[in-house]
């Protein structure tokens, strides 16, 4: 489908642009370029959106790209991008935090610590949005997103809402996945492009959730945030694009002691290159493709397979076609 053959009755009013370079879009700044993509102007029009959406078409949901490689060849279909858009915050009455898909980790971060509450710290370190983070499970020093979460609110792609709990998902490091999606065709893609796919018979995507966080006061939260950015500064290579951790820690280990174990600090593939300084980030030094980044994903792999017997898998999402 080259033209999109949209059948809403109620205009839109989001942004329809066609032929988007996703390095614009992603935190490695790399990869080709989105069919389509639709910046909704909010909820309301972003159902009408999906309500209109021809029964075939590809559609990805994408916040800040801080986890994606999108191959050279670029992407068929249409990305839907929500971080911009879906950008509400506020307390609710009962204490609880209600905050939309598109909001940056930081902002929520910086949000809690306003309203004296605590435990939201560890969001300012992850370059991403809430809905990447609820997809993802995102997490660091011990905190996990779905610890925080009371309820979400979802759609699928005939433009439904949902309201679920935790008590819905089946959730572990780095993985969410409805309970009614088990034994459904969604299982078989990578765990990764689940919420992607929107597999027209199940599939949902996040589009906002209520986050419960302990009482504190904003001094501490905003110094335990700033303590936590200081640690990044220092362990991670901020300094280029990059995707954070590329492969996930195998149980009981961590990938970086094994990629670096295996002598691969600093191992180049034509712009792509194992960070010296974190030996789970793949930096992209100037002029990476997505293939150069890919070609060292697999590479890696493939050493640490052979060297350790250990076969590390991608925490990064890889999407799109080779050019
Ligand atoms: C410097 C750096 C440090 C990082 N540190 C950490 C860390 O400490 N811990 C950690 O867990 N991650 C970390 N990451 C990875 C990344 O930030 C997280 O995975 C984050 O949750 C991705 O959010 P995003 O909005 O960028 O998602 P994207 O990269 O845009 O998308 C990631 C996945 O989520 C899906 N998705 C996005 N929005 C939605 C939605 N609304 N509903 C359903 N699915 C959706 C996408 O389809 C895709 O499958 C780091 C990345 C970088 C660049």
């Amino acid at each position: 489908m080259t033209e999109l053959q949209h059948l809403a009755s109620t205009p839109l009013r989001g942004r329809l642009s066609r032929d988007v370079p996703m390095r614009k879009h992603t935190s490695w700044r790399t990869g080709g370029a989105a069919e389509r993509m639709y910046q909704p102007a909010d909820l309301e029009d972003l159902l009408v959106f999906l309500r209109g959406l021809p029964a075939g078409e590809p559609l990805y949901a994408v916040g800040l790209g801080s986890n994606l490689l999108v191959r050279d060849g670029g992407l068929r279909g249409t990305v839907l991008m929500l971080h911009g858009t879906l950008s509400g915050l506020h307390l609710e009455l009962d204490g609880s935090i209600y905050v939309e898909a598109g909001v940056p980790g930081a902002k929520l971060a910086r949000f809690a610590a306003l309203q004296d509450l605590q435990g939201a710290e560890f969001f300012a370190g992850i370059p991403g949005t809430l809905g990447g983070m609820l997809a993802m499970n995102a997490g660091c020093y011990g905190n996990e997103t779905w610890e925080k979460v009371l309820r979400v609110q979802t759609v699928n792609r005939h433009g439904e809402v949902h309201v679920r709990t935790p008590a819905d998902y089946e959730i572990g490091y780095r993985h969410v996945m409805r309970i009614e999606d088990r034994g459904s065709r969604i299982e078989k893609h990578p765990p990764a492009l689940r919420s992607s796919i929107l597999d027209p018979q199940s599939s949902e995507f996040f589009v906002a959730a209520w986050l419960q966080f302990s009482r504190g006061d904003a001094d501490s939260a905003r110094q335990g945030i700033k303590a936590l950015l200081s640690k990044r500064i220092a362990t991670q290579p901020l300094n280029l694009p990059n995707a954070g951790s590329v492969f996930r820690n195998p149980q009981g280990d961590h990938a970086a002691r094994l990629i670096e174990q295996c002598g691969l600090k600093g191992r180049r593939i034509g712009g792509a290159q194992v960070s010296e300084k974190h030996a789970n980030f793949i930096v992209n030094t100037g002029a990476a493709t997505a293939a150069d980044i890919e070609n060292l994903i697999n590479e890696v792999q493939a050493a640490v397979k052979q060297q350790t017997g250990i076969k590390l898998h991608p925490e990064v999402l890889i999407i799109g076609e080779a050019k």
